[in-house]
């Protein structure tokens, strides 16, 4: 599943960034997800879910954002695309994506060791 292996990927940020930090909890991440990305929410929250199920970072909320696919075409087009834009909506030709394919880790919300 896709879901699942991206999911592996941003644990694996995950565990990195607060590998220097005295974390004694995960809260939440916040996941920023591009519409043409071809990734569905629940199931990367699921994926999630599994994952970190008996690691410290149980019980954390994964927060999908959803990024707006932009292009950007040589026949002057520049804007939104809908989800069944695969060609430049106004000429039919290719365009050049601008946002909206990646998936990135936004924020993480965590509990520190030395916090009351
Ligand atoms: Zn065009």
């Amino acid at each position: 599943m896709h879901e699942f292996s991206l999911a592996c990927g941003i644990v694996d940020v995950v565990k990195e960034t607060v590998e220097s930090q005295p974390v004694k909890r995960l809260i939440s991440v916040t996941v920023e997800v591009g519409q043409l990305a071809m990734v569905n929410p629940e199931q990367l929250k699921f994926s999630f879910e599994v994952i970190t199920e008996g690691s410290p970072f149980e019980g954390a909320e994964m927060i999908v954002e959803t990024i707006p696919a932009v292009a950007k075409c040589m026949c002057g087009f520049e804007g939104a695309l809908g989800d069944e834009d695969y060609v430049c909506p106004k000429c039919g030709g290719f365009y050049e994506l601008l946002s909206g394919r990646d998936i990135s880790v936004k924020h993480l919300e965590v509990e520190l060791e030395d916090e009351g």
